[in-house]
């Protein structure tokens, strides 16, 4: 497989959950630059602790929706850069749409500039509330496009449908990565997302809110793998979407019992109204990612869970 050794890459998004791990695993991977853009919205410079020291790191703060200028050979360009949580985009509307249409444009035209490739972090969310189960690449999706998730789902279809016209009619080296629920260390404790909401209530002993009757699916891939993935995606050759996540699928009632019993604590589960336009099931069928990475998970709940709560205990 090619290598990363030697290449200078850019993370627009850089200070995020999946931003910072990225910045940490290609400099681990040898490159030999990395620029991480942010504006900080959602992300948080701590997360950038374990990678500032290194001479070969970069932080540029600013809005992507700016134009980006960068001096120097640049190889490969990864758009991280949204809002990614339910709440956060129900809070950041307007700055979810500008960041996926023009965030993602400004992506595109610096790999252009530059010759590099680009790879968009696209999302499972392009599938909505899916009637085809697992999701294959090929479905459509079911996605309402007036819904409450519609900033952040029609920005995420807009971007691919962008980063598809810049191959076709610009010549520009693509990757898409449809990502599926991923967690870790360094999400956001207070984001709504269901990990970290989860396991900062069974940590403090609280109730952990379930949103309708729990019987909902989710599949969830921990962040090591995720990266995998994704730098096996970027070195391919290959220009359609690929699913990476994991296809263990459960309902978001047993992943509270999970969390609890990893936690070693936690009150009742208790139930709260479940938000409208919130997908019923999601899980990746990850065919192609086998096939074209030769790319599977690795990293059980088991073992992912642990980690992840043993992060949550330092932070809270
Ligand atoms: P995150 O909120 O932790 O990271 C997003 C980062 O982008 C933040 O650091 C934020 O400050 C930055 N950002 C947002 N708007 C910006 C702007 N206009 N200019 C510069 N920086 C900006 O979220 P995450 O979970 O790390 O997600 C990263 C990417 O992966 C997102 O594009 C998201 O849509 C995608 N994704 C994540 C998941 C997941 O489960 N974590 C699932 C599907 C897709
Ligand atoms: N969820 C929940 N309780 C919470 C937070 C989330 O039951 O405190 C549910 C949410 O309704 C959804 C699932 O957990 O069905 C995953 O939510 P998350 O926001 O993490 O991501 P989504 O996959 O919905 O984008």
């Amino acid at each position: 497989m090619n290598s990363l050794r030697g290449k200078r890459a850019v993370v627009f998004g850089g200070a995020g959950f999946l931003g910072s791990h990225l910045c940490e695993r290609l400099l681990a991977d040898g490159a030999e630059g990395v620029i991480a853009v942010d504006n900080l919205v959602t992300g948080n410079l701590k997360n950038l602790d374990d990678v500032k020291r290194d001479a070969r790191f970069d932080l540029m703060q600013q809005d992507v929706c700016q134009p980006v200028p960068i001096t120097g050979p640049v190889d490969f360009v990864f758009n991280l850069a949204s809002p990614a949580s339910p709440k956060d985009y129900e809070v950041l509307w307007l700055e979810t749409l500008r960041v996926g249409s023009l965030g993602t444009q400004h992506a595109l035209e610096l790999a252009e500039n530059k010759k590099a490739v680009m790879l968009q972090a696209s999302t499972s969310e392009i599938y909505g509330d899916p009637l085809v189960h697992p999701q294959v690449e090929s479905y459509f999706g079911n996605v309402d496009s007036t819904g409450p998730r519609a900033v952040y789902d029609e920005a995420k279809r807009y971007g691919e449908a962008i980063v598809q016209a810049f191959r076709r009619k610009r010549n520009v080296a693509t990757r898409i990565v449809r990502i599926f629920n991923t967690y870790g260390p360094r999400m956001r404790l207070n984001d709504g997302r269901v990990v970290p909401q989860f396991v900062a209530q069974a940590l403090r002993g609280e109730d952990l809110t379930l949103y309708g009757d729990g019987s909902q699916t989710r599949s969830f891939c921990f962040v090591d793998d995720l990266l995998e993935g994704i730098l096996r995606l970027a070195l391919s050759n290959e220009q359609d979407p690929v699913n990476i996540g994991n296809p263990r699928e459960q309902t978001i009632r047993e992943f509270a019992e999970a969390v609890k019993q990893a936690a070693g604590g936690g009150g009742k589960l208790v139930f709260e109204p479940l938000p409208p336009g919130d997908p019923k099931q999601r899980k990746p069928d990850i065919s192609r990612a086998r096939a074209i990475l030769g790319w599977e998970p690795k990293i059980t709940l088991e073992v992912g869970l642990p980690r992840t709560i043993d992060y949550f205990r330092g932070v809270l």
